[in-house]
């Protein structure tokens, strides 16, 4: 068994998919949302007052920062997705040695054991 060999057993694999592709729909449910909502046609109306387009501005402001965030996190989901599929999920990219599965279910995108990420 070589150090990348994800370490967990199928059904914990299994589990950790399930929960990913839960996050996946959820972040692509809230970007195509944002998406919209982000879209600049409301701040154009003349009707706008000054203090409603400034609130405007910085609900949109708000929305970009959550769907940078969003999107940071589904590239994340994406490749944790990748990494079970090419079955060296589950193993520290930094050390090698296995990922604890109670962590994994916590922070199912994580690349890195408890120890490297602590030293990281
Ligand atoms: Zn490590």
């Amino acid at each position: 068994m070589t150090a990348v060999q994800s370490p967990l057993r199928p059904e914990q694999v299994d589990t950790i998919r399930t929960e990913l592709l839960r996050t996946l729909t959820k972040l692509e449910r809230s970007l195509k949302i944002s998406g919209e909502s982000a879209r600049p046609r409301d701040l154009e109306q003349d009707t706008v007052g000054r203090l409603s387009r400034i609130d405007a501005l910085q609900t949109q402001g708000l929305t970009k920062t959550l769907a940078e965030r969003e999107r940071a996190q589904l590239a994340h989901v994406v490749d944790a997705l990748r990494r079970i599929e090419d079955g060296t999920y589950g193993a520290c990219n930094a050390c090698g040695g296995a990922i604890p599965f109670e962590r994994l279910l916590v922070f199912p995108e994580t690349r890195a054991c408890t120890t490297c990420a602590r030293a990281a």
